[in-house]
């Protein structure tokens, strides 16, 4: 057995300091890995109340103790802050190979404080860490930063960068690694916010574990298991393209800004499809489902347009959100995403509320730049990607995210606003699936759908037990749990989609024991105890930022109009019952009516110092 050194680097921006520190054995045995460190780091570091565009705001890029491991599907890679869209803390996670490089050059993650005077990229190696001046690069898109960093440090480089948009500091900025994002929660906002263009690594394979034989027969069971089933075969095939079709025939595909569940010929934009337009594949480090899948249009305004991608949420987005049939506008629309940075589920979903807007006169020709914005107008679509990125015109105020574009629109567009505590709501209805939707109603992120991921409402996973989707107190231990079950994935870092493809969490359990030489991580029912401890103490953060049951609704919306399927199942249906549902899940979290981790609750879980005094 070898001791495995766990340390981060911390990267002060202002000062050009950098650290290297090693972490605490407490903190490890506490948190394991990634989503837990940050947020332990954030709560102990970051001073209530500030700005989270100002140089006070920390960031950290995370990896797990699995990345860059022969495991399949755990080299995600993530970023906590605190958001520039909620205020609240943020978590966004990412795959392709950024994470893999990161464990290579022997760090935990990156602690980056302060700003920089000037555009700044940070280049990484096992052996040196430096700030270099990124004026070439900045204002470039994603594609040709990437490119730029790798002419200059050769082709073992892997980077996480940000596009034009989040430069301008448009709220739902990402970070790109290769052509996978860390969309949620404007964290490359944040990065923009601090003139970090990129930070960049070279570093050689290699990953140090506590006991690489019991690892290595870990790893023989997952590939057992894992090859061999249905979930893999279909990601394979299909990616995620295919989920449009599951939840149309659900109906609970939001349609117009979540009016409808269904779209009118939804078989326009069905996998089947995607798939006369595919013209490759891709995947992230280390994982044999290679779900990306690769789309060229070849016809019609958009013809030669292809992008990696879209996948559900962005079918979802530029779907759903706007009633667009025409898959093509939509390949061309991911792709804008994909070149300026843009989260690409917030973005739809506000272009799909200033089509509202549009709608019912709050907004007009006048406001919009003359573009006509009718629901399944994907031109207009188009032009206001481009308008959010640059900020220019009504892009201006929609860069803002709906929340803070209702603001400043004002006219009752508040009610039209469909996000969670600032966060955008994504492609799963909540009155169709509702411990689905009281998951983003009580996320500490806000509107995010693998906060807490209903496999059982949408894919009917019997695990822990089998649920009516429209149940609604119910059901407040599975969002619990599938929030803890969350947390579980965000310390290794497990990728959600391969969660039920008959591995988790036992295998993950001994792989993350053998990584670590911690080996209660074996038993399941620690590596939940460490999920609930996770989504406690950031539920402490928020609680110290002003945070409490106000903000764990749902929009009014979803409250007060009842669903129209158009003939799908769940017509009609409304969130009822959200008042015994907040009663119910504090209850059984432990936390009190309004919402706060009691005492009792933080002792239990180790967390006493996050008692509000
Ligand atoms: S299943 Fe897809 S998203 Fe998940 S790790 Fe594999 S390639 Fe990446």
């Amino acid at each position: 057995m070898a001791e495995v050194t766990r340390k981060f680097l911390r990267v002060n921006l202002s000062t050009g300091k950098i650290e290297t520190e090693s972490i605490p054995r407490q903190v490890i045995e506490d948190f394991i890995g990634a989503r837990g460190f940050g947020v332990n780091y954030l709560y102990q570091e970051l001073s209530p109340g500030i700005e989270p565009l100002s140089e006070h705001n920390k960031m950290l890029f995370l990896c797990g103790p699995l990345t860059g491991t022969q495991a399949q599907s755990v080299s995600r890679w993530m970023v906590c802050t605190r958001s520039p869209l909620t205020g609240a803390f943020a978590k966004s996670t990412c795959g392709a190979d950024f994470g893999a490089w990161l464990r290579f050059a022997g760090y935990d993650f990156i602690l980056i404080e302060g700003k920089a005077e000037k555009p700044a990229y940070i280049h990484l190696t096992a052996d040196s860490c430096q700030i270099h001046d990124a004026s070439e690069i900045w204002g470039k898109t994603i594609d040709k930063t990437q490119n730029w960093l790798t002419k200059r440090h050769g082709s073992n480089t892997r980077s996480a960068c940000i596009g034009p948009a989040a430069e301008k500091l448009v709220r739902f900025g990402h970070i790109a690694s290769s052509r996978r994002t860390a969309g949620r929660c404007g964290t490359g906002t944040v990065m923009g916010s601090k003139n970090l263009k990129a930070i960049a690594i070279n570093a050689q394979r290699n990953v140090n574990l506590y006991d690489p034989e019991a690892f290595r027969q870990a790893v023989k069971e997952q590939l057992a298991v894992y090859k061999s089933s249905k979930g893999c075969e279909h990601h394979q095939e299909v990616g995620t393209t295919s989920t449009a079709d599951t939840t149309n025939r659900m109906g609970i595909f939001p349609v117009k800004n979540f009016r409808y569940g269904s779209m009118i010929d939804y078989e326009k934009i069905l996998s089947g499809e995607y798939r006369k337009l595919r013209i490759g594949e891709h995947g992230c480090y280390s994982c044999s489902a290679r779900c990306g899948k690769i789309h060229k249009v070849t016809s019609g305004p958009y013809a030669g347009i292809w992008s990696h991608g879209p996948e559900y949420e962005t079918i979802w987005a530029f779907s759903g959100s706007i009633d667009n049939t025409n898959i093509e506008a939509t390949v061309a629309a991911d792709r804008l995403c994909d070149d300026f940075g843009l989260d690409t589920i917030t973005t739809g979903n506000t272009i799909g509320f200033a089509f509202e807007l549009y709608e019912k006169g709050i907004l007009t020709k006048s406001d919009t730049d003359g573009l006509e914005l009718t629901y399944g107008n994907h031109e207009a679509m188009i032009a206001l990607i481009k308008k959010i990125a640059s900020r220019e015109g009504i892009g201006d105020i929609l860069a803002e995210g709906t929340k803070g574009a209702a603001a400043k629109i004002g006219k009752g567009a508040e009610y039209y606003a469909m996000n969670v505590k600032g966060l955008e709501m994504p492609g799963y209805e909540p009155r169709g699936a509702k411990s689905q939707g009281y998951s983003y109603a009580t996320s500490n992120i806000g509107g995010g759908h693998n906060y807490g991921y209903a496999s059982q409402e949408i894919f009917g996973t019997p695990i822990p037990r089998q649920v009516d989707r429209f149940a609604e107190e119910e059901n407040a231990d599975i969002t619990i749990y599938n929030q803890n079950n969350g947390a579980v994935q965000d310390i290794g870092i497990n990728c959600v989609f391969t969660s039920g493809w008959g591995w988790f969490p036992h295998i993950y359990g001994k792989m993350l024991a053998a990584a670590t030489g911690i080996g209660q991580c074996a038993d399941p029912r620690y590596l939940f105890k460490i999920g609930e401890r996770i989504v406690n103490l950031e539920r402490a953060f928020n609680v110290r930022e002003g945070f409490s049951r106000k903000d764990d609704y749902l929009p009014e919306r979803l409250r007060s109009e009842p669903l129209d399927t158009r003939g799908m199942p769940g017509d009609g249906q409304m969130i009822r019952e959200h008042d015994e549902f907040l009663d119910r899940y504090y209850q059984l979290r432990g936390w009190t009516k309004d919402g706060i981790p009691t005492p009792e609750k933080l002792n239990e879980l180790g967390l006493g110092h996050a008692i509000k005094r």
